[in-house]
């Protein structure tokens, strides 16, 4: 019985095709200069495992980097003019109007590439996707964190920030509130204790980054439980999740290093550089600091990549930059002249994956999630599928990828202003 459905479906060959999963796993702001140190000690096991066993980058990204811009350009393949989803420094130059929102995105995201084939997408807190976008599968909106915001007897206010609505009701169920019971579960110091401990005469509130960071510490412990719970009990094509504890915690680092510590970072010089040994030093005290979140992250790709039910999936991990040191802070965007965007993290793992070094930028990533699937891929994309990892036979096929009109999200002036305010603060628009 079993040879003679397994011969017809050889015999009518394009009619089932082979069953590909993939996961894309983000994590805003991680890095090699701060993970490498603390592999070195054998504190992150499965990461140093990835590295080893997995395609590996130093994975580029653009200017502005700029958390917004950059996670819709993984999504999408395409630069920031192209899509839309713009720096605010660049909108406001060029007096372009608010509101600054999902509505505002140009060119489809790869769950809208798939929708078109039938293919379903499962979708959790990726940057701009409030309003969720309306396709073959479930999302759940970046704003659908800000739920901790609510009592939980006004939470259903919320049930714009998934699709299908109906998932919104599961969902709700899974929110905890209590972050002392959540610090100890994922295993977090408090920050701000930690802050004010080094730092009794200051307020830790006047960072903006600091001062919220137990909202930022809750909200990913949710993304956590939102993953969890559809990576288990949705089946899809495509699985894509994203937290962001990594770069607000590297936002406020240095306020947790003992000043003395920091010498030779902040000075009054007339020049940005510092040596090589204090580089080396101080990102050495900054990775010991991080060591708590990254084997959170470490926890998290354990979790999911070990899951029998992922078994032949192919995995993309990455974020959307790293941070670089300079004489006078510790950052991703704004810069000193001559200081590039600072690379992120890329490990690509799946089967017949070649492991070892490659190169990859934040434009591949649509191209080769699409080469994956055996889907036609877009010129107009920015990169290319990173075809010589994979053992995979697939001809080159071309299609132009259009948002389906009919299907775009309508923009909320209400919450785009609170969302505006939140990533200016951040800074991850200006
Ligand atoms: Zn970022």
């Amino acid at each position: 019985m079993l040879t003679l459905a397994a011969l017809l479906l050889t015999a009518c060959g394009a009619g089932k095709k082979e069953k590909i999963q993939v996961v894309v796993l983000g994590f805003d702001g991680a890095n090699w200069p701060t993970i490498d140190p603390l592999i070195a000690e054998g504190k992150l096991p499965f990461i140093q495992k990835l590295k080893q066993e997995c395609a590996w980058a130093d994975f580029q990204t653009d200017v502005p980097t700029k958390s917004a811009v950059v996670w819709t350009s993984i999504a999408t393949g395409k630069t920031m003019l192209k899509h839309g989803i713009l720096d605010f420094a660049f909108v406001q130059a060029n007096n372009i109007q608010v509101p600054y929102s999902n509505a505002e995105k140009r060119e489809p995201s790869l769950w809208q590439m798939l929708d078109r084939f039938n293919m379903r997408s499962v979708v959790i807190n990726w940057f701009v996707t409030y309003p969720p976008d309306s396709f073959n599968g479930v999302m759940v909106s970046d704003r659908f964190r800000q739920i901790l915001n609510k009592k939980p007897e006004a939470a259903n206010e919320m049930i714009d920030t998934v699709h299908p609505s109906m998932d919104f009701y599961r969902l709700k169920q899974v929110v905890r509130r209590d972050y002392r019971e959540i610090i100890e579960r994922i295993d977090l110091p408090d920050f701000p204790e930690m802050f004010q401990e080094l730092h009794p005469d200051s307020n830790f509130r006047k960072s903006f980054t600091l001062g919220n960071s137990r909202a930022f510490v809750k909200q990913d412990a949710l993304v956590e439980d939102v993953t969890d719970l559809l990576f288990k009990t949705k089946e899809a094509d495509l699985y894509m999740t994203y937290f962001r504890l990594p770069d607000v915690v590297q936002h406020f680092v240095l306020g947790l290093i003992p000043d003395e510590q920091l010498e030779g970072v902040f000075y009054e010089g007339r020049d940005w550089s510092i040596s090589e040994e204090k580089r080396r030093e101080v990102t050495g005290r900054i990775a010991k600091v991080m060591e708590p979140v990254y084997r959170y992250m470490d926890r998290l790709l354990a979790k999911y990549m070990s899951d029998p039910r992922f078994r032949d999936a192919y995995f993309l991990v990455m974020s959307d930059h790293g941070f670089s040191l300079y004489g006078g802070g510790y950052n991703h965007y704004n810069l000193p002249d001559g200081i590039g965007p600072p690379p992120g993290i890329l490990l690509v793992k799946g089967p017949g994956v070649r492991p070892g070094k490659i190169d990859a930028s934040i434009y591949d990533i649509a191209p080769t999630v699409l080469h994956l699937f055996g889907l036609p891929l877009d010129r107009a994309m920015d990169g290319k599928p990173l075809r010589d990892i994979f053992k995979l036979s697939r001809k080159a096929k071309y299609t132009t990828y259009r948002l389906d009109r009919e299907k775009k999200s309508i923009a909320r002036s209400e919450s785009d202003r609170e969302t505006l305010e939140e990533l200016k603060a951040l800074g991850y628009i200006n």
